[in-house]
């Protein structure tokens, strides 16, 4: 039994903060990337020199914001933080950017997204410290240089095959997070049982992880949703039937899909005998949009080997048939 010592009373964004890893040391998994990182933020600042520029990706819950704020605390810097469909017009980012001290962090998620016009002036300000801003329009117009601290960029994106290659390039550091298996994802939901002040059991952190998707975030949120039933309905501690009754009243399956998962897979099989299916149609089918089920669903599918992604489109595997609970017509079978 770990957790209860303290007692934490607060709003789930407080609470968020609260369990959100402060240092390397806390962070647990992405064993080799968080290695790498140690290194080069080590050197960078043995050199006084600001850090790389960095490129986090993998799907979202991974960690990739917490992981920024890390790498700022650990070198000391501040972090500023926006996202690329907020950076609408070159002022923007020219305003962001030239309110950075020396080493900062500027953090852009969703990196993909940015307007191209402000990715250009990106370009110089990565290269070079300077960013190089029109004043005017007309026969008046006129561009004047400005120089920036030398600065870190983290990007993060869920969807780097999206980056264009002179962005892609001018990062130095290039990393991916992969999905958490169901032990690191255990030992995440006992940290954040122990800050929470809610005691659990062990096979009920660990019944938490496996029906997390590999996903920290999701872990996170299904652990406050369970403290609830076991705050109601139990006696404050989470016990591994506590934990169970509230997965199944919460609509996650025993292996962690939910229902738009469950609805992806049973579109395929029922309404398109088993695919293959382009992604754009089981979005209209499933009512999501195909950027979504691509970034957040489809990862996690063919990881887990419920979707094979062909030249042809989707198709379901015999794995996903059995937990539909279907029998794969033998045609099908390879
Ligand atoms: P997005 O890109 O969608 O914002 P993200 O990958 O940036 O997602 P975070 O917001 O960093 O994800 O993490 C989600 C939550 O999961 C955070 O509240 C954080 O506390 C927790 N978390 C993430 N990674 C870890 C980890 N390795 N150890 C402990 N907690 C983690």
């Amino acid at each position: 039994l770990t957790g209860g010592d303290e007692h934490y009373d607060a709003t789930d964004k407080d609470i968020d903060k609260a369990l959100r890893p402060l240092s390397f040391d806390d962070f647990a998994g992405q064993d080799k990337v968080v290695e790498n990182l140690k290194i080069f933020v080590a050197a960078a600042k043995r050199r006084g020199d600001a850090l790389d520029h960095v490129l986090l990706h993998g799907p979202p819950g991974l960690g990739k914001t917490t992981l920024s704020h890390i790498i700022a605390n650990e070198l000391g810097a501040g972090i500023k933080m926006t996202s690329g469909p907020v950076l609408d017009k070159p002022s923007d980012l020219a305003g962001l950017l030239t309110n950075l001290d020396p080493h900062d962090v500027l953090f852009i998620d969703e990196i993909h997204r940015l307007n191209p016009v402000v990715e250009e002036y990106l370009y110089s300000a990565m290269e070079d410290y300077r960013i190089d801003i029109m004043l005017d329009s007309g026969p008046n117009a006129r561009s004047v240089q400005i120089s920036l601290s030398p600065f870190t960029l983290i990007g993060a994106t869920t969807r780097s095959g999206l980056l264009t290659s002179p962005l892609r390039a001018r990062f130095g550091i290039n990393s991916r997070l992969e999905y958490y298996d169901a032990k690191l994802l255990t030992s995440i939901v006992q940290r954040s049982s122990e800050i929470l002040g809610t005691p659990i059991y062990e096979d009920a952190a660990y019944e938490i992880a496996r029906r997390s998707r590999g996903t920290p975030r999701i872990a996170n949120n299904l652990l406050r949703r369970t403290r609830d039933f076991a705050q109601i309905k139990g006696t404050g501690t989470i016990t591994v039937d506590i934990a169970q009754f509230a997965l199944n009243a919460l609509d996650v399956d025993a292996r962690g899909l939910d229902d738009m998962d469950k609805r992806i897979l049973s579109t395929i099989i029922d309404k398109f005998k088993g695919g293959p299916v382009g992604i754009s149609t089981i979005a209209t089918a499933c009512g999501e949009e195909g950027e979504t089920i691509e970034e957040v669903y489809e990862p996690f599918l063919i990881q887990e080997g419920y979707i094979k992604r062909t030249s042809r489109g989707r198709e379901a595997t015999e794995a996903a048939y059995l937990h539909l609970g279907r029998t794969m017509p033998q045609h099908l079978r390879g």
